[in-house]
């Protein structure tokens, strides 16, 4: 199959949407991740979005709309909680999760009665979602397991072949996925977070919210047991900023015949090793992280990265800095 690479404008936007509507994986940018986009009310081709990706079956998709009233058109009870946050979060990068219509098939939610829904703050995205006319699946549109897109430039190196066409938008700008709010349940539960915090979700519904911190822990979301987000090449995290450990780490590479680079705060204190800045602020690290990853495996052969910041949202990064590492930290 030869992937199109369209851009934005009306004519190319139309032609995303016909090829939405006629089954089709269309790749498009939000703020979070690039996605990749199918019908919704079309299961063939949301079962076509696991095959491209190879992503396991268990792992349900999230569903993407434009306007707030297309949630009613995929979730069979919008709760109060859930009116609260749609009236004053959305759009955000922000995923909740409703019980589900019959219309929104097995192929979407593995089986699971409830069905997760996100209206994109990216204009770009929500754009896109205006011309497919329905209600569009979306995965990260990167080969399964590995670090997400941020440019249209890495959907093509996972997908190209793949898919019918990818839509060529800005880079993203938040740079990590969606929190994921579970609403179907008793309480609200943070099943995945992201940069709407669970304090600015407090803030909404004026209740506790819980946030899934042991990925061990039995919860409706088989997504966040899989591998996810790793780099070709071994990863380590270091969560105390100690110049003298990482450096004594580096070296002992080294002298392994390893050829690493450290992804740190302040690569100036690092003196001739090569390291590179991870990130001026907890914004520019989620930003850059995947891409970080991406360019750092193709010219190293292990990543020592290191990350200290402990506000809200640093947790939210870290969260997938860990599992970048495959839980090695040091
Ligand atoms: P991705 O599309 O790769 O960003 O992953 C989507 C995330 O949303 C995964 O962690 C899924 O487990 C989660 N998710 C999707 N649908 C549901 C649902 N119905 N209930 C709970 N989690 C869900
Ligand atoms: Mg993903």
């Amino acid at each position: 199959m030869k992937t199109e690479l369209l851009q934005f404008n009306d004519a190319d936007l139309i032609t995303a949407g016909k090829y939405i509507r006629d089954g089709k994986l269309v790749a498009f940018p939000t703020e979070t991740v690039y996605g990749l986009g199918a019908n919704a009310y079309d299961s063939e081709a949301v079962r076509s979005t696991y095959t491209a990706k190879g992503r396991p079956s268990d792992n349900p998709l999230i569903v993407h709309i434009w306007h707030k009233e297309q949630i009613y058109g995929v979730a069979r009870e919008v709760n109060d909680d859930a009116v609260k946050i749609v009236n004053s979060l959305m759009p955000a990068s922000l995923t909740v999760v409703l019980p589900k219509k019959d219309v929104i098939s097995d192929a979407i939610t593995a089986g699971l009665d409830t069905v997760a829904i996100r209206m994109p703050k990216s204009v770009q995205a929500r754009e896109f979602l205006r011309y497919a006319e329905v209600p569009v699946t979306a995965p990260s549109a990167n080969l399964s397991g590995r670090p997400s897109p941020t440019n249209w430039q890495r959907v093509y190196d996972d997908l190209n072949g793949k898919i019918s066409a990818i839509l060529c938008g800005d880079p993203c700008q938040v740079g990590i996925e969606s929190t994921v709010l579970d609403l179907s349940g008793k309480d609200p539960l943070i099943l995945r977070p992201g940069v709407v915090t669970a304090d600015m979700i407090e803030a909404v519904l004026h209740k506790s919210v819980r946030v899934v911190t042991n990925p061990k822990e039995k919860v409706n979301s088989p997504g966040v047991r899989y591998k996810h987000y790793a780099p070709k090449v071994d990863m380590v995290l270091d969560v105390s900023g100690d110049m003298e450990k990482l450096s004594r780490y580096y070296d002992g590479l080294i002298a392994s015949g390893r050829n690493p680079v450290l992804l740190v705060e302040k690569p100036q204190l690092f003196g001739s090793r090569n390291a590179v800045c991870i990130g001026q602020t907890d914004d520019e690290v989620a930003r850059n992280l995947f891409e970080n990853l991406r360019i750092l495996e193709g010219k190293f052969d292990y990543i020592i990265a290191s990350y200290t910041s402990t506000t809200p949202f640093a947790k939210s990064v870290l969260n997938r800095l860990v599992r970048s590492a495959g839980n090695n930290l040091i």
